[in-house]
């Protein structure tokens, strides 16, 4: 199975809730987006990137949604006591029953 391992730090200049970083997954999901359409033209924008500045945006943009997400573990891990490495081990679990693997 190829894995890709992340690895993103906690964030120590803020303090987080479950509903600050929910808004800020969407927020940057929404940049995602927006580095995928609009800087490709793909609704007719006239002003688009080059590929290699469209490449660099969407990378950036999805390390942001999973520094995000990384983000909303921690708090849960801190709210409930969560261990995420159990988690995703149930997580790849999952995906091997549904056939995904
Ligand atoms: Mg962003």
């Amino acid at each position: 199975m190829e894995r890709k391992t992340i690895s993103l730090p906690r964030l120590s200049g803020l303090t987080p809730t479950m509903e600050s970083t929910m808004l800020k997954i969407t927020e940057e999901v929404g940049e995602l987006a927006q580095a995928i359409g609009k800087f490709r033209g793909l609704s007719g924008e006239r002003d688009r990137k080059s590929d290699e500045e469209v490449v660099r945006a969407i990378v950036s943009e999805l390390l942001d949604v999973a520094q995000t997400a990384t983000s909303m573990m921690f708090v849960i891990e801190d709210m409930y006591g969560i261990d995420m490495s159990e988690e995703m081990d149930r997580h790849v679990e999952k995906l091997r029953q549904k056939g995904y693997l």
